[in-house]
């Protein structure tokens, strides 16, 4: 085999463990912030209970007062009865106090609906709290586990590349900066190997006497497709 080409295939498998690194890496990168996405929302969701509680007890408070305000009036009604001279007197006032004892029914009953739904959403808030400590909890410990191993890979591939560096070295001058620049695209393959005369990543087919070339190993040949070298194993 091409010296070349043994060496290509050492920097394609450093390449490859660099990009194993690294997707680790990014993989520990996103559940961190899937952690921090979930807790922001637990928090979100147990503010807008707390907020929502908090309107409506301001608005039971507020009942309340209504409700004192119109017993309040009742009881001087009930106190100028014995003053009334007439009966038109009278008429107005017992309609007065009918229409306020209408009203205070009314607070009464929506008071208690209130304080009902306020219970509810005590219990609801409360268990929203539950959730957020627990969530808050977990993603404290998490996180702590996911940042460590994300620096352990991003290290891990920090040296793989400084060995790829060190190592293409090996290469000859004239085809160190071809290799780097394939090798660093997207799918990260800068050789490749032949399937049936095919080019096994961008699956072109090869010429044959390009393909017979490669297989002497004297030469370097490349992909006429995609660029990659050919790499014959023997
Ligand atoms: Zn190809």
């Amino acid at each position: 085999m091409n010296g070349n080409i043994s060496i290509m295939i050492d920097l394609q498998s450093i390449w490859d463990r660099m990009i194993e690194f690294r997707d680790e890496g990014e993989r520990c990168v996103k559940s961190i912030a899937y952690w921090r996405e979930k807790a922001a929302k637990a928090e979100k969701e147990a503010a807008a209970a707390k907020e929502g509680l908090l309107r409506l007890q301001a608005s039971i408070k507020e009942k309340e007062l209504d409700l004192s305000e119109k017993e309040g009036l009742m009881k001087r009604l009930d106190e100028r009865r014995g003053l009334i001279k007439t009966e038109k007197e009278m008429a107005a006032l017992e309609h007065e106090y009918a229409l306020a004892a209408e009203a205070r029914d009314a607070l009464e009953e929506a008071t208690l609906n209130d304080m009902d739904a306020a219970s509810a959403m005590e219990n609801e808030l409360a268990g929203k709290e539950r959730d957020l400590a627990a969530i808050k909890a977990q993603e404290a410990a998490d996180i702590e586990t996911l940042t460590a191993k994300q620096k352990e890979m991003e290290s891990g591939a920090e040296k793989q590349l400084q060995r790829f560096d060190v190592r293409i070295n090996d290469l000859s001058a004239d085809l160190r900066s071809k290799f780097r620049k394939i090798i660093s695209s997207k799918e990260g393959k800068a050789i490749t190997r032949l399937e049936e005369n095919t080019c096994s990543v961008c699956h072109t087919a090869i010429p044959v006497h390009i393909v017979m070339e490669a297989g002497r190993g004297e030469k370097i040949m490349n992909c006429t497709n995609c660029g990659r070298f050919i790499c014959v194993e023997g």
